[in-house]
């Protein structure tokens, strides 16, 4: 982390800048995560208008297409005092924001399979090839089959976790384990099911091709599939592999 802000007496000055934020093109205020002279990470709610801070929009994104995305820029953008986020400080206040962010989507990565696996589904007893239903086939079935046996693993997992998180002992490995596995399940899923609708599974008439679209961004966002690899693997080996 490379964003940083200095104490000027009567206010912070801030300095730095983040690509692919969500909604920074137009949200009026950005809670941002900078390092101080100490090197200590601080939240500061920053807002639209201060001098120095600007949201250029990311063009030409072939993945979640429906939600602006933009970069967060500050030039010496002076920060009232009363801006900066009480009670918390250092690497644990963002990762607690990440552990929320990425339970939500082990669970929104589920909904994302279940359409997928209901359009494949009800294609296959509707689409007659050699005289019967694409769903008759046994190669059909087996996709299904699979889809549906994944999609209640998953379930069973993030279900789990939910247990665990309302008993507050979900851990940030757990957690991250659940992301990483039901997001990379639904992506499996969406492909397959793409391919059961044959040429039509490429169209805009089903939802398939677009869950595949926006689930590229999900597999990389809150911690990209192989970074969470990383976190179970020193969760299990007490060993860091990340540098
Ligand atoms: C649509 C979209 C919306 C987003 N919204 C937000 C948002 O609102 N807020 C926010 O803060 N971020 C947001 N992000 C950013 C997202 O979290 C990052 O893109 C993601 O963490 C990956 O970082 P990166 O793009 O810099 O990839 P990089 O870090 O450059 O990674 C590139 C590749 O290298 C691999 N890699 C990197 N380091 C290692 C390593 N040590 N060992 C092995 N492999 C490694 C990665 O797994 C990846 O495959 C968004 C991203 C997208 C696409």
């Amino acid at each position: 982390m490379t964003t940083n802000f200095k104490d000027k007496g009567d206010h912070y000055l801030l300095n730095g800048a983040k690509m692919w934020i969500s909604n920074a093109p137009f949200a009026d205020i950005a809670v941002v995560w900078a390092k101080n002279e100490e090197g200590r990470i601080h939240g500061l709610i920053v807002e639209r208008g201060m001098e120095g801070f600007t949201t250029p929009e990311t063009h030409n994104k072939w993945s979640l297409r429906a939600s602006s995305t933009g970069e967060l820029i500050f030039d010496n953008v002076k920060i009232p005092k009363e801006n900066i986020l009480p009670n918390k400080s250092g690497l644990g206040a963002p990762l607690g924001c990440l552990d929320s962010a990425r339970y939500g989507i082990a669970w929104g990565a589920i909904g994302a399979a279940m359409d997928c696996y209901d359009t494949a589904l009800r294609y296959s007893k509707e689409r007659i090839q050699f005289g019967k239903p694409i769903g008759g086939f046994q190669l059909q079935q087996k996709k299904l089959a699979e889809m549906i046996t994944e999609i209640t693993k998953s379930q069973l997992l993030a279900w789990r976790l939910g247990v665990l998180k309302n008993e507050g002992k979900a851990t940030t490995a757990q957690i991250s384990m659940a992301k990483r596995n039901n997001v990379d399940m639904a992506i499996k899923i969406a492909r397959e099911a793409r391919q059961m609708l044959g040429g039509m599974g490429i169209t805009g008439e089903y939802s398939i091709m677009r869950h595949m679209m926006n689930l590229e961004s999900v597999i990389t966002y809150e911690g990209t599939h192989d970074i969470h690899l990383l976190i179970t693997g020193m969760d299990v080996t007490g060993l860091n592999a990340f540098k």
